[in-house]
């Protein structure tokens, strides 16, 4: 039984003021095994103080020495990367291919922002005006928990590589690899107060961070709703602001697709990470002349993937990350069932065998109209709705039929067509046959996606204010 009691401020692991608990359970087994004591709104203002009070220091580093940081935290990463991938397993319990990824990942970022401030051009010329950037202030970082440690080096790089100190509200649910980042990371000796992470509540830590007067930028990842709650609390004292909300991604599947190549492409953007990822391909939009052959391979291939643990190597879709998460991903599909969609592979109900577990099936629903909720809201679970389209002009209309922009995608064999489609789409990014992006591509929502764009150079503007000196 892990019992995390700490909280990270000022360089220190300190016990929290805040004496709430909660617990944390293994989703693959249901079993309890640890508790987080929580912070409270006076550790969010502690936290908030030692960062305020680190700032004028940090902004007046150079170049090198932040790169030198960042390249530090790399490095703490890397050497902890057995225990945090062990934390993330126990935790979490993520399938073995997106365990692989993660602290990998987690290094990658500040290796990413020590290339980006390396090239960043800090100072421009405009005219008579000597325009610098200027690091923005204390910021603040809210994030989820469904890639924790990811989100939460991603956003500690960037404020390292601007000149600035944080302050994170990392998930409550992640308290063990947080736990086991913030060991790793303290082996980095960023200067005190730089770094600061309080374990809490959104409502309570997360309020305070997004309302405080002395923080000048919130960065949050997460659900919509409370990207909303965020922006509004922010609004008060006019904190910059970026948000990484939900999406509701298209996979645009063109005419030419080679099933045998499109298919890996197109289960991959719909089930990574188990579902439970911001940028899924959730709606697959297929030519109407293939719906056929396509679902038939569908229900093949979707029957055959496998739920279970991280420790068995042939899982391909690991639990949902928590009992509710569980039963939401069921509601959706029983409301799918309700609406009228058919059931292809998958369905209500746990995977056979799996007794124990918040494990479900991963699931394929055909007969799908853009109209029906399973098509519209994030369900955030391995569940997948193939929706027909009649031409090109079609499936972009239902593709960018969406509150959503986060990201989408293309799948076919001929590289002008699938261009000339990912143009039209509205969404931050677009990836052709699933190609990943390297970690300086600007990452970020349309619409109720988000606010502003994270990594690479549009990333760090977003921790910087220009100043220009005129004349
Ligand atoms: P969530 O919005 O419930 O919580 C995210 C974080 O916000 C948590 O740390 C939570 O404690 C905190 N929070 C909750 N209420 C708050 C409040 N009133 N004020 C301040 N902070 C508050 O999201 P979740 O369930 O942890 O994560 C799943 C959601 O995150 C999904 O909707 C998913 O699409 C989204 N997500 C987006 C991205 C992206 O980059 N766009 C990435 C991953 C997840």
């Amino acid at each position: 039984m892990r019992m995390i009691d700490r909280i990270y401020v000022d360089g220190e692991f300190v016990a929290p003021q805040g004496d709430e608990h909660f617990d944390l359970f293994n989703p693959a087994t249901e079993e309890k095994i640890g508790e987080v004591r929580l912070g409270n709104v006076e550790d969010a203002q502690a936290a908030i103080a030692a960062a305020k009070r680190a700032f004028p220091a940090m902004r007046q580093t150079t170049l090198t020495e932040r790169i030198a940081m960042l390249h530090r935290l790399r490095d703490a990463v890397l050497a902890h990367a057995d225990e945090l991938t062990e934390a993330m397993a126990l935790e979490y319990g993520a399938a073995p291919s997106f365990l692989a990824f993660a602290a990998p990942y987690a290094a990658g970022v500040f290796d990413a922002a020590a290339k980006t401030v390396s090239s960043y051009p800090f100072t421009r010329q405009i005219g008579n005006a000597e325009v610098t950037m200027e690091p923005i202030g204390v910021v603040a970082a809210i994030t989820p928990w469904n890639s924790s440690n990811g989100f939460i080096c991603s956003k500690l790089a960037m404020a390292i590589a601007a000149g600035t100190t944080i302050v994170i509200k990392p998930s409550e649910m992640s308290a063990i690899q947080t736990q086991t980042l913030l060991e790793a990371l303290h082996e980095a000796r960023l200067p005190r107060g730089v770094l600061n992470v309080v374990n809490g509540y959104g409502n309570t830590v997360g309020a305070e961070l997004s309302r405080h007067p002395d923080v000048a930028k919130v960065t949050f990842t997460g659900s919509t709703g409370t990207g909303r709650a965020i922006l509004r609390a922010a609004a008060e004292t006019f904190k910059r602001v970026t948000l990484e909300l939900g999406g509701k991604g298209p996979q645009v599947m063109l005419d030419d697709a080679n099933l045998d190549e499109a298919l890996p492409h197109i289960l991959a953007a719909a089930f990574r990470n188990s579902g439970q990822a911001c940028i899924a391909g959730t709606r697959l939009l297929v030519p109407a002349w293939r719906l056929d052959e396509v679902c038939a391979r569908l229900r093949q291939v979707v029957s055959a993937m496998k739920a279970g643990p991280s420790s068995d190597p042939t899982s391909d879709i690991g639990p949902m990350v928590s009992a509710r998460q569980w039963e939401r991903v069921q509601s959706y599909i029983r409301l799918g069932l309700d609406e009228g969609a058919t059931l292809i592979a998958g369905g209500a109900g746990r995977p056979e065998g799996l007794e124990r577990g918040w494990f479900v099936k991963p699931t394929v629903f055909g007969n799908v109209t853009n109209d029906m909720r399973i098509a519209r809201e994030e369900i955030f679970g391995p569940v997948l709705s193939v929706i027909a389209y009649e031409n090109e002009d079609d499936a972009v209309r239902i593709a960018n039929d969406t509150e959503y922009g986060l990201q989408s995608y293309v799948v076919g064999a001929n590289e002008t067509e699938m261009r000339r489609v990912a143009r039209r789409l509205e969404a931050g990014r677009v990836l052709l046959n699933d190609q990943a992006g390297d970690y300086s591509v600007p990452f970020g929502g349309f619409k109720h996606s988000g606010i502003g764009r994270e990594f690479g150079s549009f990333g760090l503007d977003a921790f910087l204010e220009p100043r220009a000196i005129v004349g």
